[in-house]
């Protein structure tokens, strides 16, 4: 098969080009390189079955021609991360808004298979957990520029679900949870490369808020497995799915973990939001799936916990000089 990534250097995309190409299967990448890196398909580069293409998921004929030669569309081009979405909003929407449009009317053209890439962060402020694809999603204020990452990718949700119903389009929704792995980088906020990090330079871990926020780490290779085996299946279209771990963990207790494995000296020390944000940042208290619908569907169990994912990316760390990618 032919699969396109968009976002294809980023972190989740180039595992996930990783798996395509152990498959023998031929693999395309879009990225224009904003939060990706080359450094992250470096290894992939030379081998006849591999393609990339260094563009923005904006610029329509490089997506209409790549849409034309492939069979299946990932669309993981987007803006992604707190910090980086608290800093430029603009660019956030902008990306994930028109960036969607633009891979959805090219593929619907063509009537080509895609999987469009959500975040839980979509349930936003909702209390109802564990998060259900049905339940209700619950925004914060407008004013709030954290909250215009989550109404960006919700409307990206809305577009393809309104593709599928209106012009048949198969496409797929994936709701992606904290996932976490080599390569990541901590430089737009993610918590356990950024810990990771601070513990092997011995620089203070910095727990924002009182660190009784609670989130579940899914492994990279255990979602890119269920992204896979989701485009398989042609019942998947029209739906919308969470994917990730249930493995809930506190902040305070994932830096206390972190120390211990690291076996490091630093200080575990608080940050007010306001000072690691902007004033008035509102986080969510907890963040858990229920991932039942995936589970039943396509037989999904994340494999791997948290303290072995810790080790990976610890490992990777101390393999590329204290940083993870
Ligand atoms: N966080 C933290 N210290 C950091 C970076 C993040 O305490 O250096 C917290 C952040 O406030 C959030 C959690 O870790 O409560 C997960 O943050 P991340 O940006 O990884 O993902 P999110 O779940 O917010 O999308």
């Amino acid at each position: 098969m032919k699969i396109l990534i968009t976002g294809g250097a980023g972190f989740i995309g180039s595992h996930l080009a990783d798996a395509y190409m152990q498959r023998g299967d031929e693999v395309f990448l879009l990225d224009d390189l904003s939060t990706g890196t080359i450094e992250n398909i470096e290894h992939l580069k030379g081998n006849a079955a591999f393609h990339y293409t260094i563009d923005s998921v904006h610029n329509r004929p490089v997506v209409a021609e790549l849409v034309d030669r492939c069979d299946v569309i990932y669309h993981l081009a987007a803006a992604v991360g707190v910090q980086l979405i608290v800093e430029s909003p603009v660019n956030t929407i902008e990306t994930n808004v028109h960036g969607t449009e633009v891979v959805l009317e090219q593929a619907a053209k063509k009537g080509k298979r895609v999987l469009l890439t959500s975040t839980s962060e979509v349930y936003g402020l909702s209390d109802d957990v564990p998060f259900r694809e049905d339940g209700n999603l619950v925004l914060g204020a407008s004013t709030k520029g954290r909250w215009s990452y989550a109404c960006s990718k919700l409307l990206d949700e809305f577009l393809a679900l309104a593709y599928f119903r209106e012009k048949k389009l198969p496409v797929v929704v994936v709701r992606l949870f904290n996932t976490v792995g080599p390569r990541q980088t901590g430089r737009y906020g993610m918590v356990i490369p950024r810990f990771v990090q601070q513990a092997l330079a011995n620089e203070p871990i910095t727990v924002f808020g009182d660190g009784q926020q609670s989130r579940c780490f899914g492994f990279v290779g255990d979602v890119v497995e269920a992204l896979v085996a989701l485009t398989d299946r042609e019942d998947a279209a029209g739906e919308v799915f969470n994917i990730g771990s249930t493995q809930e963990v506190t902040i305070r207790a994932l830096a206390e973990t972190v120390k211990r494995m690291t076996k490091s000296d630093s200080p575990i020390v608080t940050i007010p939001y306001d000072e690691a944000y902007a004033a008035g940042f509102e986080d969510m208290p907890r963040r858990v799936p229920d991932t039942s619908k995936i589970a039943n569907f396509i037989g999904f169990r994340p494999r791997t916990d948290l303290e072995e994912i810790l080790s990976e990316v610890i490992a990777h760390c101390r393999s590329h000089d204290g940083s993870n990618f």
